[in-house]
């Protein structure tokens, strides 16, 4: 755990006491602040209480007495309305952060030159967060991988002369760090998400921004027309490289074919690892990973002067992925089976319709989303059959009626056992059974990561299935 010792003599207020609340008290307390803890949830405070949380009711604290409010990432901060705790702290004048600024200014105290990078992007953080700890272990690393990811950031070891804290980071979490500055700040993409906390997507934008902004080289997507506007203000401030999965870049990161590549400004290209045959990063939303978590390392390793001629081939080749993306579960004969569980929306769908576009068995369904899988119509030819479960059932029959023969299952399990019914029928050379629901899943499960587990192991009890098994 990191002592927060930069707030010792201190006392600070927190709120919101789950995992990353409570470790953000321990933290504290263990580095000499006096703490004032709170969360609007009894049975939380009565959790709380058991592990040693000092509670104090900040109904009716006098707020003069703390140095700062020390909020988690899930309480508005300004969306739709701010939280009764932010209210008090702006009228006492009390600053809001969160754990990842503790771990901010616990860097700058302890080791200002420990290699920190810092991801964010509206998709894509975790796989690219994973991908770019696995590729700076696999060079013999010290890596410390947690935030939005994984363990809480005050979990992990403190920051220390090359050891790479690697953190995904929510643009709630960025709210709440004003002094982050990383080694290198990562910005993926950004598009429309999260706006009823963030109010308009020119104040989101702006909220991705503040991560690179911050940064001593920040490193930006520039697949989309934000992003675009990002870097070039950045360009004008400070050091920062560019990757496009879409379009060559000279100077950046782009794709030839299917070959990462890293140009200078004459055009002249390193050619850094290909993409080819990696089935944990098929698809060009991956290729925009892979170019991402490539540009980051590398640009560390530059900064603090450590070599960057690494074995990325061998880094790519032996990426693990992430469970429920797009994730390879079993084989069944010549079947392949693929859990999406992850795909909660049509847009992260429509990701794993594009990487397999033909002989796609399909399993679908859940809480719907505004909208529907409408957008998703040009794929459909790929389908060659949709399973239909949960709340969504309906409404996404009426989409797919007339364009892909469809059946309503209902529940996963008759949806498992229906397609791979047909997908063995079928003459196809490689059939996919695809779960990527496109739905929110809590209709029928606690959350996407217990449909995924649960379509696994199914899939598990399949006469004759062959498992691959999780790194
Ligand atoms: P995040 O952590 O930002 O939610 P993940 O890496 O967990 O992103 O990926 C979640 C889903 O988002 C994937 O299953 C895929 O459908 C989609 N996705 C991943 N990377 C990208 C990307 N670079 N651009 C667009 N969509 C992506």
């Amino acid at each position: 755990m990191i002592r927060a010792t930069t707030f010792a003599g201190k006392t600070v207020a927190v709120f919101g006491l789950g995992g990353s609340g409570t470790l953000a008290v321990q933290s504290l307390l263990a580095g000499g602040a006096t703490v004032a803890a709170w969360d609007d949830s009894e049975a939380g405070r009565v959790v709380a209480a058991q592990a040693g949380v000092p509670l104090v009711d900040l109904t009716s604290a006098d707020w003069r007495q703390f140095s700062a409010l020390v909020l988690a990432p899930g309480v508005p901060l300004t969306h739709p309305q701010p939280h009764w705790t932010v209210a008090k702290a702006k009228a006492a004048s009390v600053e809001i952060i969160g754990d990842v600024e503790i771990f901010a200014r616990e860097r700058r105290a302890l080791a200002a030159d420990a290699p920190f990078i810092a991801i964010t992007g509206t998709n894509g953080k975790s796989t690219t967060t994973a991908l770019v700890s696995h590729i700076l272990r696999h060079a013999g690393y010290d890596v410390q991988m947690g935030g939005n990811i994984g363990r809480a950031i005050l979990s992990l070891e403190a920051p220390a002369a090359r050891r790479f804290h690697v953190i995904e980071m929510s643009s709630f979490q960025i709210d709440l760090t004003p002094t982050l500055h990383p080694t290198v700040g990562v910005l993926l993409n950004v598009t429309p998400d999260h706006l009823d906390r963030h109010g308009t997507i020119d104040n989101y934008a702006g909220v991705k921004e503040r991560l690179v902004a911050g940064a001593a080289v920040a490193s930006i997507g520039v697949d989309d027309a934000y992003c675009v506007d990002i870097l070039k203000r950045r360009l004008a401030q400070g050091p920062a490289v560019a990757f496009s999965a879409k379009k060559s870049l000279a100077p950046g990161y782009s794709m030839l074919s299917t070959e990462v590549v890293c140009a200078n400004r004459d055009g002249l290209a390193v050619k850094l690892g290909n993409l080819a045959g990696i089935s944990t990063l098929r698809g060009a939303h991956n290729a925009q990973n892979a170019l991402a978590a490539i540009s980051a390392v590398r640009e560390a390793l530059a900064i603090i002067g450590l070599p960057t001629d690494l074995d990325w081939q061998g880094a790519l080749s032996s990426f693990g992925g992430l469970a429920h993306r797009m994730e390879e579960i079993g084989n069944l004969g010549s079947i392949l089976f693929i859990n999406d569980s992850k795909a909660t929306n049509a847009d992260s769908s429509e990701k794993a319709l594009l990487s397999f576009p033909r002989d796609c068995y399909w399993i679908l369904g859940g809480k719907p989303k505004d909208g529907g899988i409408e957008t998703l119509a040009p794929y459909f030819s790929g389908v060659t059959k949709a399973y239909l479960i949960g709340d969504a059932t309906e409404e996404f029959a009426r989409t797919l009626d007339g364009k892909v023969p469809f059946e309503r299952c209902g529940t996963l399990d008759i949806a498992v056992a229906a397609a791979t019914r047909d997908a063995q029928a079928a003459s196809a050379e490689v059939p996919v059974v695809l779960l990527s629901p496109a739905c929110a899943s809590y209709d029928q499960f606690k959350n996407f990561e217990v449909r995924g587990d649960t379509f696994r192991a199914l899939v598990a009890k399949l006469p004759g299935i062959t498992m691959r098994q999780r790194t």
